[in-house]
């Protein structure tokens, strides 16, 4: 892949959430026209890194831009550029598609003059057209799944962040999100969460994998299986090596942890505390 312009990029970004590091130095870059994997297991880190990247939550240290611009320091600027599909989409559900589209450009800046034709454009490219008079709660999950995507690139952002796209819809709706991913990671990033390997398989021109707070692994298919040639080309041997037996444990460098959580986590677990968020 060409080196197109820098879109997202994270550089040693920790989180501790108290005494517990969740983030233990993340980084990496993203460019234009990639469509990026964000891989991990349960309690790697992900969603941390993606609320840190969309204004939702601060880092503990390190530095996160979108578009050259930090999340720190200009947030506002970085919610303008960005579009996020969180799992769970919070839809209004008493609003009209179209109403709830306009609110949300409206929301992320679009001027007034340019609001009709920004909605109008995200109700073509999701295939919203028949339901955009509709109330948000008499559509069907796939739907809903649309609108979730719409109010996410309504403003026409540089990167798009999505996390379970497809999750909970079914074959016809997956491959036409699938498509539309695909097409709208030819102009804009795209940085996708997924736990269907498939799905990074068919989309994805590129796979960042964390496991415990770490990167460990970044690079096109070619790049990583020739790097881990005991996965055999197969992105599930691969994930299984990176991240089944060595997960770190939880550390505390701060202050000095109660209780040793990894004490009582099964060898192959992510030494996830009990307090683990089911998010991803
Ligand atoms: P992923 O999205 O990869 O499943 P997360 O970023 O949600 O991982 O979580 C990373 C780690 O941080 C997990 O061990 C999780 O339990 C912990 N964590 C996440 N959110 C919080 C929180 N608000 N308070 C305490 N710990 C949290």
């Amino acid at each position: 892949m060409s080196k197109a312009e820098t879109t997202i990029e994270v550089r040693d970004l920790t989180k501790y959430y108290g005494d517990f590091q969740a983030l233990r130095g993340i980084s990496f870059d993203v460019h234009r026209g990639e469509i990026v994997g964000f891989l991990g297991p349960n309690g790697a880190g992900k969603s941390t890194t993606m609320k840190i990247l969309t204004c939702y939550m601060a880092a503990t240290t390190g530095t996160a831009k979108v578009m050259n611009i930090d999340v720190t320091t200009d947030s506002i600027a970085v919610r303008a550029r960005i579009g996020y599909l969180p799992e769970s989409v919070p839809l209004y559900d008493q609003m009209v598609v179209f109403d709830y589209l306009d609110h949300l450009a409206e929301l992320r800046g679009v001027p007034s003059s340019k609001r009709e034709a920004a909605v109008t454009h995200a109700v073509e490219v999701c295939g919203l057209g028949p339901v955009v008079a509709k109330k948000i709660d008499e559509l069907s999950k796939g739907y809903r799944q649309r609108v979730g995507l719409a109010q996410a690139l309504v403003h026409s952002p540089d990167v798009l962040i999505l996390d379970e796209p497809t999750s909970g819809l079914d074959p016809n709706q997956i491959i036409d999100i699938r498509e539309l991913i695909r097409s709208i990671g030819k102009e804009k990033t795209v940085l996708l969460s997924t736990h269907i390997l498939q799905e990074i398989e068919v989309l994805c021109d590129r796979v960042i994998l964390i496991n415990g707070g770490t990167v460990v692994a970044d690079g096109n298919f070619d790049e990583l299986y020739a790097a881990h040639p005991a996965a055999e080309r197969n992105l599930e041997k691969l994930f299984r090596l990176l991240t089944a037996s060595n997960a770190p444990t939880p550390v505390a460098p701060k202050a000095a942890a109660p209780v040793d959580a990894s004490k009582y986590l099964p060898p192959e677990s992510n030494a996830a505390p009990s307090t683990e968020s089911s998010e991803s």
